[in-house]
């Protein structure tokens, strides 16, 4: 079962119970960190003058290599900032 589809039908559990309701959101906003996204080209001039080239989509801070710190930055599997899973595509293997 793919995260999306078990995410679905977790959301659709009906409970009047508050611990319940909590206990799922919690395990929905966890697994949904799992979900690869695409990192976006980032805007803010300042980042890119300072090396960054791209953003996570979830939270827009600066992810991925940095061009002024080449040795010390890399295509991160995750966002550093939010823990949201990042989807480099092809880049990775580069
Ligand atoms: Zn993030």
């Amino acid at each position: 079962m793919r995260i999306s589809e078990a995410m679905m039908i977790a959301s659709a559990i009906e409970t009047s119970d508050k611990k319940v309701w909590e206990a799922i959101v919690t395990l929905i906003e966890a697994a949904k960190k799992q979900e690869p996204v695409k990192p976006v080209p980032i805007k803010y001039e300042p980042l890119i003058r300072h090396g960054w080239e791209y953003g996570c989509p979830a939270c827009e801070k600066a992810v991925g290599f940095n061009k002024y710190a080449v040795e010390y930055t890399d295509n991160d599997p995750f966002c550093p900032s939010c823990g949201r899973k990042l989807d480099w595509g092809d880049w990775s293997e580069e």
